[in-house]
């Protein structure tokens, strides 16, 4: 299977699907820095790389502007923090999440500029969602009706952008059906602010999507639809197929500086900046004699002295499991291979003959500093997606914007 695809949207809805005002719940005040001392680990978050992404990824698309795609808790690093950063700019238009909780919290949070929800909103929900601006998806064949009678009983319009399923199969008004349905929604009291598809990331079958939304926005505004602006490119799209980039561009990973596919030539084409750190203090150093063992399993046993330093970091905080395949962590100027096993909350490096990390020193497993512990390479030494090394990222990770 190759790791490029996208097994998360399922997988982190746990995760991201918290009471509102607490999008991203953490055991400490939010953007707050833990104790200078402590042994909790956590998210450092980098508004520098992020912004230089945006504008970079932009500057790709011909200087279009940005719908930022900040679902999924900002693909593990925070969505307020996220939102904070990103909001301000020029070249964002927008902010995009796909959990309803989500779209409220950013209102919540004091975002004023557009929010678009990728997904069905529940009758329930749909008055207050258009009294709060947030943008509805029209991503099934109901959706626009739905949308219509959420206007109706907020005592406004509501702002709509129209999802057109052009081969994803995922959700969407599907291309082919879509003419009817374009024309009750030109009938409809309704504030169309875009239409858009997704790529399903097949180079070829790409320019046959983009060919069919194009062709059925066109066909669709002879009888009367205004598409608004069409938009079609994820962060894949932008680096690999820059004619689809349309009116807007809608990236996400790539905001927080991981290229979408590990074995992709992205870097050679611009160089994004990881917007983060994980990171957690060295809790024990230690020598290991000839046939000691290291964690569950005794996966590592040592064959002459060994000098290991345990991080109290493990995959309750999203450290994959699979870092014993080949992932380093950064302690000082040098990388370290993880060994043994990656239990919830530990994680043992081997420092090798010499004691070269202290008990307190700060140990890297994923940000920029290193090309070992790049986003793409944690990736690739673990044999996981991309998307998974971000957004394993425990949401209760407290997060230090510097
Ligand atoms: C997640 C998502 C994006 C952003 O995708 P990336 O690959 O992270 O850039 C864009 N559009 C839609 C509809 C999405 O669900």
């Amino acid at each position: 299977m190759p790791v490029t695809r996208r097994g998360f949207l399922g997988g982190l809805a746990s995760a991201a699907v918290v009471p509102r005002l607490a999008a991203t719940p953490s055991p400490l005040p939010a953007g707050g820095p833990p104790a200078p001392d402590r042994f909790d680990p956590w998210i450092e978050v980098l508004p520098d790389a992020m912004r230089h992404n945006l504008r970079l990824l932009s500057r790709l698309a011909g200087g279009r502007p940005v719908m930022a795609v900040i679902k999924n808790n900002a693909y593990g690093l925070g969505l307020t923090e996220a939102a904070r950063i990103l909001e301000p700019m020029p070249e964002v238009v927008g902010l995009a999440v796909v959990k309803t909780a989500e779209a409220l919290a950013l209102r919540d949070a004091g975002v004023s500029k557009p929010v678009l929800l990728l997904a069905l909103a529940a009758e329930t929900d749909g008055p207050e969602l258009v009294r709060r601006g947030v943008q509805l998806s029209l991503c099934t064949d109901e959706a626009p009706r739905l949308a219509a009678e959420a206007g109706r009983r907020a005592g406004q319009r509501a702002q709509v952008q129209v999802d057109i399923d052009t081969g994803m199969n995922r959700v969407g008004i599907q291309y082919h059906t879509a003419l009817p349905v374009l024309r009750e929604i030109a009938g409809l009291p309704l504030d169309v602010r875009g239409t858009f598809t997704g790529f399903t990331e097949d180079r070829a079958f790409d320019r046959e999507q983009l060919r069919r939304l194009r062709e059925v926005a066109a066909a669709a505004e002879r009888d009367g639809y205004r598409p608004g602006p069409l938009h079609a490119a994820s962060s894949d799209a932008v680096f690999n197929y820059p004619e689809s980039a349309l009116d807007l561009i809608r990236p996400g990973i790539s905001l927080f500086g991981a290229y979408p596919s590990n074995e992709g030539n992205e870097a050679a084409i611009a160089t994004l900046q990881p917007a983060f750190r994980l990171r957690a203090r060295v809790v024990r150093v230690e020598q290991l004699r000839p046939g000691d063992g290291v964690s569950y399993g005794r996966n590592f046993v040592a064959e002459r002295p060994t000098w290991i330093a345990t991080l109290p970091v493990g995959h309750t905080d999203g450290v994959p499991r699979r870092s014993v395949d080949g992932a380093r962590v950064l302690i000082g100027e040098r990388t370290y291979a993880v060994i043994g096993a990656v239990s919830a909350s530990h994680t043992i490096v081997a420092l090798g003959d010499e004691p070269t990390a202290r008990v307190g020193d700060v140990g890297t497993l994923v940000g920029p500093d290193h090309s070992d512990i790049h986003p793409n390479a944690v990736a690739t030494a673990t044999g996981m997606s991309v998307y998974d090394i971000l957004m394993h990222l425990s949401p209760t990770l407290p997060k230090t914007v510097l």
